[in-house]
């Protein structure tokens, strides 16, 4: 019998879940169907619950439904509550776990696909929202050197760091906190992640041209387009990644804990570059 699958949330119509999945089984040879469900923005809960009802065996979720599928889960994965958000529903028996897997997605990407371990690395993570705080927890277990948050509002920047804190202070990290963009010029950092949505809108975070030490990678975690971050880190020197492999990181993560099987990501992350 087929095993179903889907991604939900609003809008969702663009996501490439659907093109990794179908991917991922036919790698793995499993009989699996991936759809798209879009959800109406107050109707995520029923939706849900009615695909499992169905017979699904998960979800992924996305924007903006990934504190409701928190609430929804009767468990959450370390990941998930240090995140306090899900983008991974698991139904099993009369039980829906929850996880979080962008952030393993991130982490994975960095030293697997882009050569560029976090480990004893001087990194500054842009934007205090969802994405952020979904990346927090693998990124501090990665044991950075130090960890600077920066974002537009600061209020959202301390209680970022405040959430975090004494997970940091448990891993011995020696410099965590946030700083406003104006004063990044004393950086130099050595991996510059860009976990804003600004891209979205072909804007960028004011960031002094300073930021990047030599060898530096900028990361944006928007993918499928050229952000003005991604311009403008080029223009300084670093190296330049999108998103595109934590996508699919986040995407093989999310199969493994469905499925039991780790696909193998690289010729997928390929082949969505190439277009294919
Ligand atoms: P969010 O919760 O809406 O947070 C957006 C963040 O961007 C906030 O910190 C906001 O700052 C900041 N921001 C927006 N416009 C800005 C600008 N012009 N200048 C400076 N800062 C700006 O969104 P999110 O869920 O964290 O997602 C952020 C991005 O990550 C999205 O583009 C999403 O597509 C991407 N993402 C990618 C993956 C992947 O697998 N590649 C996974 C998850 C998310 P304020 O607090 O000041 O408003």
């Amino acid at each position: 019998m087929t095993d179903r699958y889907a991604v939900i949330g609003h809008p969702v119509e663009h996501s490439l879940s659907p093109a990794i999945h179908a991917e991922f089984a036919r790698v793995t040879g499993g009989d699996v169907s991936y759809g798209r469900i879009l959800a109406p923005l107050d109707g995520f809960r029923a939706a849900a619950l009615r695909f499992r009802d169905e017979g699904g065996k998960g979800l992924n979720v996305t924007l903006p439904f990934k504190p409701e599928a928190w609430q929804l889960a009767d468990s959450h994965s370390a990941g998930a509550a240090a995140a306090g958000a899900v983008n991974t529903l698991k139904f099993e028996g009369g039980r829906i776990a929850g996880h979080n897997t962008d952030g393993i997605g991130l982490a994975n990407d960095l030293r697997g696909n882009l050569g560029c371990p976090v480990r004893g690395r001087r990194v500054l993570l842009m934007g205090a929202g969802g994405a952020s705080y979904g990346v927090m927890e693998p990124l501090l277990r990665e044991l950075p050197l130090s960890l600077i948050v920066a974002n537009r509002t600061e209020e959202k920047a301390k209680a970022l760091i405040g959430h975090f804190e004494k997970l940091s202070a448990e891993l011995g990290i020696r410099r965590f906190t946030w700083l406003p963009y104006d004063r990044l010029e004393n950086g130099p950092f050595d991996i510059v992640i860009n976990a804003t949505s600004a891209g979205l809108t072909d804007a960028m975070p004011p960031l002094p041209r300073r930021v990047f030490a030599s060898g530096a990678l900028a990361y944006d975690m928007v993918y499928g387009r050229t952000t003005p971050f991604m311009k403008f880190a080029a223009g300084c020197g670093a190296e330049v990644a999108d998103g595109l492999g934590m996508l699919v990181e986040q995407a093989a993560e999310s199969f493994y804990i469905w499925r039991d099987v780790r696909p193998a990501t690289k010729a997928v992350i390929a082949r969505l570059r190439s277009g294919q």
